[in-house]
Formats: structure tokens, sequence, C-alpha cells
């Protein structure tokens, strides 16, 4: 769901530039001609993720995956509201689609630029009108490109869909960006004898004639990338820790040995949950876990209430706290834009710090200043301004690590009553919502009742090393 502003603002850039989350609330003219939906939301890093003109609530996707062939067929119901008087809209996503239809009835619809659904309905749509849409479509999710990336993990005994920035529209038809949060319900079905397991809970696992129907249901709302499903051998544990269920699963792909460290690694999800919910407040979701693949991959992904991970090991605590924390930053609270990308992995690194320094490991004060003198001025880690690193570098070393020092450095510049309570104060008001920099920065002066300006320009803005200065946090 688009919260009310973005609202406006999305329609607004249906003629104008779009600067989202930009604070501006720009009124919407009246208008007498419907008109088509932009084919982006206006992010600068890329833009026709997402579109215009459309905000959706709720995803029901369905389909049918063959482990063998890479082949996906099936169809996705979207609610969604036309945000204003649309003839034409766009969805991203890269299969060969079928059919579509529009409230029950026939639309037309070409995909002449290959991330992009274009559909006409048959009669336009009002403005704050719901609908649904339903999508039908069939193809080799392995064999599709967009911004240069090829997402689909997956070899002929399993799959994983997990990617950021992109990953939807390898699997169902989306409005592609995190201001856009949505309900999911993903049925998949798969060769019997073989697992699907997805973000939420399980509602039922039937037989068919021709396989088994996994349903995976998320309630909570989340940023599209979020969503995901695997499909393969798993073993499936469930049980629940202090009233909170969980749900972890491990690749039958792996060794014996890496998979009983992979579900002991994993059974400490719980744990962390807690350890982190004392800083954090209370976990914003109804349901916890995570699954580890036998699929080469390099990375873990914090998808909504059941992170992915590789297999590292039975000792690799710190990554599960990493992506337990981006549950709060990065999941219930979203970037507003990608640029924002610091927030998330910032946050989700100082938590990695932060867990340390109550499990016997050194203060994060100490690991701040441990990587502000290992890093040199003249190092190429101090040139990229992490509030806006660019599309090729969201994911670069320093978001995550200058990130971190600059939460722990505001921590020692404001002090531990501030610092928590405004994290807290974050969190409450942006829970289920997105965020931007500036109005974290905003936030963060408000509390501390300092003005933090220069704070933030030196650790997050400028491309040289911040002085070690008192101001800086560094004293
Ligand atoms: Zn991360």
């Amino acid at each position: 769901m688009i919260s009310q502003r973005l609202a406006r603002t999305a329609a607004a850039a249906l003629l104008l530039p779009l600067v989202i989350g930009g604070g501006h609330a720009i009124a919407v003219e009246d208008r007498t001609a419907p008109i088509p939906g932009s084919s982006g939301v206006g992010d600068p890093y890329w833009p026709l993720d997402g579109n215009g003109g459309i905000d959706v609530a709720a995803y029901k996707i369905n389909n049918r995956y063959n482990l063998k062939t890479f082949q996906l067929r099936g169809s996705t119901r979207i609610d969604l509201t036309a945000t204003v008087e649309l003839n034409r809209f766009n969805l991203d996503f890269l299969l060969p689609v079928t059919k579509v239809k529009v409230d029950g009835v026939k639309a037309r619809f070409h995909q002449r630029d290959k991330h992009e659904l274009v559909i006409s309905p048959a009669t336009t749509l009002a403005a704050r009108s719901p609908h649904t849409v339903k999508v039908f479509y069939a193809g080799n999710p392995k064999s599709k490109r967009y911004a240069g990336e090829k997402n689909w993990l997956a070899n002929t005994r399993e799959v994983v869909t997990m990617n950021e920035p992109h990953m939807a529209p390898w699997w169902f038809p989306v409005n592609d960006h995190p201001i856009d949060k949505a309900t999911f319900d993903v049925s998949t079905t798969v060769a019997r004898g073989r697992e699907v397991v997805a973000n939420g809970k399980l509602v039922s696992k039937k037989r068919t004639r021709s396989g088994t129907t996994w349903r995976w249901r998320a309630d909570e709302p989340m940023a599209p990338y979020l969503a995901f499903f695997a499909a393969g051998d798993f073993t499936i544990k469930r049980g629940a820790s202090n009233g909170l269920p969980w749900v972890n699963a491990v690749s039958q792909q792996l060794p014996a040995g890496e998979q009983r460290a992979a579900l002991k690694l994993l059974s400490r999800t719980p744990g962390v949950v807690e350890a982190l919910s004392a800083d954090l407040g209370d976990y914003p979701f109804s349901v916890t876990g995570g699954l580890t693949t036998g699929l080469p991959v390099y990375f873990a992904l914090e998808n909504q209430t059941r992170p992915t991970y590789p297999s590292v090991g039975s000792r690799a605590t710190s990554l599960v706290v990493h992506e337990i924390a981006h549950q709060w930053f990065g999941d219930d609270v979203a970037v507003a834009r990608w640029r924002d990308i610091w927030l998330n992995e910032g946050a989700a690194t100082f938590m990695e710090w932060r867990y340390a320094e109550q499990h016997g490991g050194q203060p994060a004060a100490e690991t701040l200043r441990q990587n502000y003198e290992a890093i040199s001025a003249s190092d190429r880690f101090w040139k990229l301004s992490i509030a806006d690193p660019g599309p090729a570098n969201i994911f670069d070393e320093a978001v995550y690590v200058r990130g971190g020092m600059t939460m722990q450095a505001l921590r020692a510049r404001i002090g531990e009553e501030k610092f928590w309570l405004l994290i807290r104060t974050w969190l409450e008001t942006k829970a289920g919502g997105n965020g931007t920099s500036e109005e974290f920065e905003a936030l963060a002066a408000q509390i501390s009742g300092q003005d933090l300006t220069d704070f933030f320009a030196a650790w997050l803005r400028t491309q040289s090393k911040p002085a070690e200065t008192a101001a800086n946090g560094l004293g």
C-alpha cells in the first residue's frame, strides 16, 4: 500500500518529474479526461520500477513451476486502486502474458518494452476506485533479463527467488517499488514429493492430479522484492517460541553436515528476534524463520518473515542478526527511494555490532574506533556519498560499514538515551511504511534537540573521511 502522501505525489507524477518522499504535497488538478499511468514511480535509480496511477493492496499468485524445465505458468490477481482516472496503466513483468482481465472483462495489453506490461481496460478506471486485475502468463524466467540482471536462481532440483532490488517481475506481474506495499497470498504447484516455502504462514497443502499445491500467506503488507518462494527438496521444521511461530527450511541438496549446521544456525532465529526486540520494540510480524538454499548464492536476503541464506555453517549468528534486524529496518520500515539504502544496510550492520556487545563481544564504540583507524583517508571507501551512492553502488561495502559507523557515531554524539528513543520513535512512527534519510535526520535533530546538519554531512555526504571530533561522534 502506498502512504497517503505518496499516493498524491504519485498521481501528480504523471505530469511532473516526481521526487518521491520529498515532502511536497502537490495538488492534483481536477481532470476532465482520463490519462495513461506512467511507466515508473519516479525513482531516479531505476525509472521503470513501479508504475504511476495505481496502488496495489493485495497479490494473489497462483503459479505452477516445473523444476526440470524452468517453466513457470500461472495467473496473478491484483487488487488495486486507481489513484487518478486511467485509460491505461502499467505493471512490471518479464514473462510472456497470454490474457488480462480487468474487473472480469478482457483487456487489451502489450509488452513492447520488455519490463512493462501495458494494460488498456475496456472502460476507464475512475479516480480513487478499486479494481481487480487478473493476468495470465507462461514462460521461462531463467531466460529473462532486466536492468542488466539475470536473477532466476535455479537448477533442476531447486529454485529460490531472492534478490534486491529486483526479483518480483521474474515470477509475477507487479507494481515493483518499495513504496507500494501489499499483502501476498502465494499458491505454487510443484511435482509431488517436492516442497515449497514462501513468506508468512502455510495455509494449506493440497494434492492435485498433477502435483502438490502449497499455499502460503503473508498478512502484513510487504515491499514486492521481499516476496519469495523456494521449491525443491527441503527439510521443514516448525515451532513457536514465546508465542511467535517460526518455520525453518534447509535444502536437502546440501551435504548432510551442512544441513545439520544450517538447521542449527536457523534455530537461533527466535532468540535473535527476542534480543533485538529489547532494543527495537515488538517484532513487527506474526511469524519468523529462515531458509537455507543449496544453490550457489553469495549473499543472504531479508525476505519478510523468512530470510534466505546460503550455506554458511552453524556459527554465522551475526548474519542472522543482520537479516533479522532488517525485519525492522528495510522490511517494516522500507526505503522510500533506493538512494536511502544506507538506512537499511547501515542499521542492520550497526545492530550486528550492538548484538555482539551484548553477547560477549567488544563494545560497538570499539568497532567504530577500529574501522575508523583501519580505513585510511586515501581509501576509496570514503569516496562514496552513502546518502546517494548511485544505482551501481547500493550494495557497496561503504553503504554497510560507513552506514553502521554513522549509527554508532550518532549514538556517541546524542547519547544513549536519546539515541534509542530516536530509533524506537522512527520504527514506531514509520511502521508499515517508508522513510527517507532526510526524514531520519530531521527526527534525530528533533529528538536530540541538536543541529546535526554538519554531523550528517560529514558521515553521509562528504567524499572524505570525517574529522576525528566530538561533533562527529569521535571524541
Ligand atoms: Zn543487509
